[in-house]
């Protein structure tokens, strides 16, 4: 990469809304961008790899990560922890990638604290009825889990005002067209002109 310095860009919204979906197919078709791979308590679900989509590790050293200062950011969520590794984060802005946090609602107004120039987007649902639908279908969760989760779910969809971009995930297609306009409207800004001072 160049010796430009890459953004933080946050992905957030409930559980299930299709934040993992579009993420994939975004990253796929953009060599510039990173993923944050967070550590969590949570157990893994089948086909889930360690070190590549999330670091699966004890409450034990959870906590020890927290005391060590070693996350950007926390939350508890759902029964279990979750937080974002500060030193690859910074790593992989320094080699210029653009990196991509998919993280809850607390997380992510801890970044705008530390990261405020951030691109924030929200990943809304077209209805609450289609959120529960998916969140079923991917049968990740059991249906007490599915339960709170959506019980969480209603809290965070009153936060959308919070954050600068909302996408509908109704069609996919459109919904990952739309966070590529939102990722590429970012590097245009005149602030990341002025930090990378690229062209005149
Ligand atoms: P999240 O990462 O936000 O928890 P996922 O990406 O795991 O959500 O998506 C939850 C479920 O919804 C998955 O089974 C996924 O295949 C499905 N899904 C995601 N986006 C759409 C969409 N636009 N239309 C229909 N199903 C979708
Ligand atoms: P899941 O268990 O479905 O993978 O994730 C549950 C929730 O935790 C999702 O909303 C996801 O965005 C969020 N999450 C994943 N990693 C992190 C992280 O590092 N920090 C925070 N605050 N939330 C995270």
């Amino acid at each position: 990469m160049t010796n430009k310095k890459g953004q933080v860009i946050v992905i957030t919204g409930p559980s299930g809304v299709g934040k993992g979906t579009i993420l994939k197919s975004v990253m796929e078709d953009d060599s510039s961008l990173c993923f944050s791979v967070s550590a969590t308590t949570r157990a893994p679900r089948p086909g889930e790899e360690d070190g590549k989509d999330y670091f699966f590790v004890s409450r034990e050293r959870f906590n020890e990560m927290v005391a060590q200062g070693e996350l950007l950011e926390y939350a508890e969520y759902s029964g279990n922890c979750y937080g974002t590794p500060r030193k690859p984060l910074e790593k992989l802005l320094d080699q210029g990638y653009d990196v991509i946090l998919d993280i809850e609602i607390q997380g992510a107004r801890n970044v705008m604290k530390s990261y405020p120039e951030a691109l924030f987007t929200f990943i809304m649902p077209p209805s609450f009825e289609t959120l529960e639908k998916r969140l079923a279908k991917r049968g990740t969760e059991t249906p007490e889990k599915i339960a709170l989760r959506l019980e969480t779910a209603k809290q965070e969809l009153e936060c959308y005002k919070e954050f600068q971009y909302i996408i509908v995930n109704d069609k996919l297609e459109d919904a990952v067209a739309e966070l590529q306009a939102v990722i590429t409207a970012g590097r245009c800004r005149c602030t990341e002109y002025i930090k990378n001072k690229r062209g005149m």
